[in-house]
């Protein structure tokens, strides 16, 4: 279910079962619930006694007709998930190409596919397909990278809105590629093109997809066209994504280019980069000072497990992340992440972290339930969108996905009744999710 797949003219609730995080518990179970939306969630407590005179009630007072929904005992409604870092471009090659580092990697395959973006045709067929994919895995918000095309980068933008996709779209930005040449802008183009995305895609007035402005990675970009960068995000109040120590030969490299910074982390923060509405994948091999500065900027890491694992680039610290207090989300890094799927994601932050407890039996392993809070409160918040998504909090977009872990043909056998906390954790572990919003459960009160 989208976010704005009520109307003005109809109020939904739903009675069930409701699984989220908030700030205090990883975990937040709502039995037998009800849950009212109509333009966000406007209503939402356990049921009193007579719970069917409460909904008229609801329905005299928003002199509206209210649809009501029964979930079954094997059903609960969880937040949408948030992709925070997702290549839209490179979704061609998902799947393919992870036999070689990341460096190498950019320019044997990733390079030469991105440029193909000009071409308008193909960014249309990519572009839908991503779009369609994500939300059949249940990402109702993703941030993508586009390519530095703008006209394909605003059809991006277009396509999410279409299909009712939370978005943040960035225009990839460039100057600096001396292994594939014809595949990078010059400063001013740069600059110019990156204005034009911003102010086009802004004056669609999408209610749900917005700009965001993207370097590709220090090694990409001149401290010039990072310094422009800074500027305008900062002129116009927007997100900013990038990557950052995704690999130690790619910090290597930022050391050689960007000589006066301190670190990876200070050459983003000399340009104006990490603020609180930055988001920056990756960050494996950060120290506890960079760390410390995210934390201070309000800046926040998009951790991409399927990608470090992929191209052998490192496993993140999350407990060291979360104990420094810098927000966090989840990503599939499409196509470093061979896998467009978020449950996936989750799949393998728990891989990831079990591998560190491998190796140091002292390391607390994250629980399912603290990935499932990565995976939608805490992307939320790494993307600043917490306001309108994330939970389910009143005041917040209906953002959710009906998961029915007994669905006929489904992956799951659910041999006995069980616990809500139960249905939830095989979901993560064992459920696919497929995009279909069933109205036809809903009766009219
Ligand atoms: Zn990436």
């Amino acid at each position: 279910i989208c976010a704005k797949e009520t109307t003005e003219s109809a109020t939904f609730v739903y009675r069930g079962t409701f699984v989220h995080s908030t700030q205090q518990t990883a975990l937040q179970i709502l039995k037998d619930a009800l849950l009212g939306v109509d333009l966000s969630i406007f209503f939402q407590s356990l049921p009193l006694s007579s719970q069917f005179s409460q909904l008229k009630v609801i329905s005299f007072i928003c002199h509206k007709a209210v649809f009501f929904g029964l979930l079954h005992s094997s059903e609960f409604f969880m937040p949408g998930l948030v992709d925070t870092h997702i290549h839209a471009s490179q979704y061609s090659y998902a799947g393919t190409a992870l036999d070689m580092p990341l460096l190498q990697w950019l320019n044997a395959y990733t390079f030469p596919v991105e440029s193909c973006f000009k071409d308008l045709e193909f960014a249309r067929k990519v572009y839908t397909q991503i779009v369609r994919r994500t939300l059949r895995n249940g990402t109702t918000t993703a941030c993508y990278f586009a390519t530095i095309h703008t006209e394909a980068s605003l059809l991006l933008g277009q396509i999410a809105n279409d299909f009712g996709q939370r978005a943040l779209v960035g225009k990839v930005c460039m100057d600096r590629n001396d292994c594939v040449k014809h595949y990078k802008e010059t400063l001013q183009d740069s600059q110019d093109e990156t204005c034009r995305f911003i102010k086009e895609l802004l004056e669609k007035k999408y209610p749900l997809v917005k700009p965001v402005v993207t370097p590709r990675f220090a090694p990409s970009c001149t401290g010039a066209l990072l310094e422009q960068l800074g500027e305008i995000a900062k002129n116009n109040n927007l997100h900013i994504q990038s990557h950052i120590s995704e690999t130690h030969e790619e910090v290597k490299l930022v050391k050689e280019l960007f000589p006066e910074s301190e670190s990876y982390t200070d050459v983003y923060r000399k340009h104006n980069l990490l603020t609180d509405k930055t988001v920056m994948a990756h960050g494996c091999h950060l120290s506890d000072e960079e760390l410390a500065l995210f934390r201070e900027t309000g800046a926040s890491l998009s951790h991409c497990p399927n990608s470090n694992f992929s191209l052998c680039s490192g496993v993140l610290n999350v407990r060291n992340v979360l104990k420094h207090k810098v927000k966090l989300g989840l990503g599939t890094d499409v196509a470093g992440g061979y896998s467009a799927s978020m449950l996936d994601a989750v799949r393998r932050a728990l891989d990831a972290s079990k591998v560190l407890t491998i190796q140091d039996p002292k390391y607390k392993t994250l629980s399912f339930e603290e990935v499932f809070r990565i995976a939608t409160l805490g992307g939320s918040q790494a993307l600043s969108l917490d306001d309108q998504t994330g939970n389910f909090e009143v005041g917040k977009d209906f953002d959710a996905l009906r998961i029915n872990v007994a669905a006929e043909g489904g992956p799951i056998d659910l041999i006995q009744d069980e616990e809500p906390k139960i249905l939830l954790e095989k979901f993560l572990n064992l459920g696919e999710c497929h995009f279909l919003f069933a109205p036809e459960n809903l009766s009219l009160m």
